[in-house]
């Protein structure tokens, strides 16, 4: 994905404005229909998803995971295996939560 011409990913820009000799805060328009249309392409294809079996469902995001803890420099794929021992699903969650942002 490349960053916004118009804003850098920031979601504003300044503009001045001579008549009040300010600079004013302008929302990026851009970013704002691209975020929009992100947050509708996610409603949909959940909605298309709930169809498939929750196994299914595990292990596709359990790939997700292992993968992108893997990726990430800053973390430890002995975090998961912590997560798998303890049992504990509420971690595994925010896990997934976590890196599906
Ligand atoms: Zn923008």
């Amino acid at each position: 994905m490349t960053e916004c011409e118009k804003c850098n990913g920031v979601g504003w820009y300044e503009v001045p404005n001579y008549r009040l000799e300010c600079i004013e805060r302008v929302e990026c328009i851009d970013c704002l229909l691209e975020n929009q249309f992100q947050d509708h392409l996610k409603l949909e294809l959940s909605q298309l998803l709930c169809n498939a079996s929750p196994q299914k469902l595990a292990q596709i995001v359990a790939e997700l995971v292992v993968n992108s803890v893997n990726r990430n420099e800053n973390d430890d794929l002995e975090r998961i295996e912590g997560i798998i021992h303890t049992k504990n699903l509420m971690n595994a969650l925010a896990l997934g939560d976590t890196y599906s942002r």
